[in-house]
């Protein structure tokens, strides 16, 4: 079972260890441990991978997110990217503060995969500053995603 974050128009949703409460980070602090709004401990850096929940709000993140990010178009019914889920997750893990690795399902952001030119999935695409730094398809292993990243 890999884990995922949760995001909205403004940023990503972690939820505090140690009171569990439910505390949104905003896309232009993704860089950083914020502190939890009500038991004031400190938060984990995002180390999973984050599902895109509206247009808006991916739009909000490219433009804002300091780091870079990998971006994952899936489908569920795609079984290559079922197979990729849990080396996109251990990538994501492993390279937490490094980059954030985010999930965009190609079924429910349509007008954000064509804005890509997805043609097969999964895909990845590697953002950085707003801008578009390197894309690459198909299954591939937590490492040689790793490679991709820091070498493009
Ligand atoms: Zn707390």
């Amino acid at each position: 079972m890999s884990q995922s974050y949760a995001s909205d128009e403004k940023g990503v949703v972690l939820t505090c260890p140690e009171c569990q409460t439910a505390n949104r980070i905003a896309y232009a602090r993704l860089d950083q441990q914020g502190r939890c709004g009500s038991c004031k401990a400190q938060l984990p850096l995002v180390s999973w991978p984050v599902e895109v929940s509206s247009a808006q709000g991916f739009g909000t993140m490219v433009s804002q997110c300091p780091l870079p990010l990998v971006i994952d178009f899936w489908a569920p019914w795609c079984g290559p990217c079922q197979m990729m889920a849990p080396e996109f997750a251990k990538a994501a893990t492993q390279a937490a503060g490094e980059a954030i690795f985010v999930k965009v399902n190609t079924d429910e952001q349509p007008e954000i995969a064509s804005r890509f030119r997805i043609q097969g999935i999964p895909a990845f695409v590697l953002m950085r500053k707003g801008e578009v730094s390197a894309q690459t398809s198909g299954f591939q292993p937590a490492a040689a995603l790793l490679a991709w990243l820091r070498r493009a």
